[in-house]
């Protein structure tokens, strides 16, 4: 069971990886084989079984011998191991099927984040779309309505702040939209802890890198995944204890 929950998250990470490389790119993203990024020539189904592929080839194209970028084989682990954990957490249920949904946009979206700068409107938009047509067995619509709200709303003050104390644009456009998004699955405690859980996580990465500009996008993924997990025995804890 173990084992066939990992090959069905690998295999949707397979797919992420191709849209974590085609959308940006403008490509068309829908299930037209492969391409080595090298010398163009068709990726066989046998040379595309998630995360094994890349170790029976030893991270090199079977024609060119070009380095196969490890992070695709890495994106596979981790959607695998992340289903595996989802699944012995929750259970098989709706809620699972949503955090799933939730963690495979989070996934495409903080690579992008990371490689480009940008979050695409596509990507945030039917996740929050999604979201919102789940919440009726989840959350609630309501609560994912009030969860979209105060992403976006929390953000753009943040935004409109930032920009006026800094003088320069602290927040994307980008930025609101997914946490927007993570509202419309999470709802607004979600959010409140999301956006927590995702600046202290920043602030501990990104200090150290003294990099001026750092994409927050992963961060508020993080964020987003803590709070799946953990968030609601973390409200009980606080909840429950004698201050
Ligand atoms: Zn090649």
């Amino acid at each position: 069971m173990v084992f066939l929950l990992f090959i069905l998250g690998a295999c949707f990470g397979s797919f992420l990886g191709v849209v974590i490389y085609r959308l940006p790119r403008k490509l068309p993203a829908g299930l037209s084989s492969s391409k080595c990024e090298e010398c163009g020539k068709r990726i066989q189904w046998y040379d595309n079984i998630p995360v094994l592929s890349y170790i029976i080839l030893k991270g090199r194209c079977r024609f060119c011998k070009a380095r196969i970028p490890i992070r695709y084989p890495l994106i596979e682990l981790t959607t695998g191991i992340i289903f595996v954990f989802t699944f012995y957490q929750f259970g098989v249920c709706i809620r699972t099927l949503s955090f799933l949904i939730l963690f495979l946009f989070l996934l495409a979206i903080s690579f992008i984040d990371l490689d480009t700068n940008r979050i695409p409107d596509v990507l945030t938009l039917s996740g929050m779309i999604i979201g919102f047509g789940l919440s009726f067995w989840t959350i609630t619509w309501f609560r994912s309505i009030i969860g979209i709200a105060t992403g976006i709303g929390l953000l753009y003050i943040f935004a409109i702040v930032g920009k006026w104390v800094l003088k320069q644009d602290a927040m994307g456009g980008g930025d609101i939209k997914l946490l927007g998004m993570i509202g419309s699955f999470l709802g607004p405690i979600g959010v409140l802890l999301t956006l927590f859980f995702g600046a202290v996580i920043g602030l501990v990465v990104s200090v150290p890198m003294k990099r001026r500009k750092v994409p927050f996008g992963p961060f508020l993924s993080a964020g987003a995944f803590i709070y799946a997990f953990w968030g609601e025995k973390l409200i009980k804890f606080i909840w429950n204890f004698n201050f």
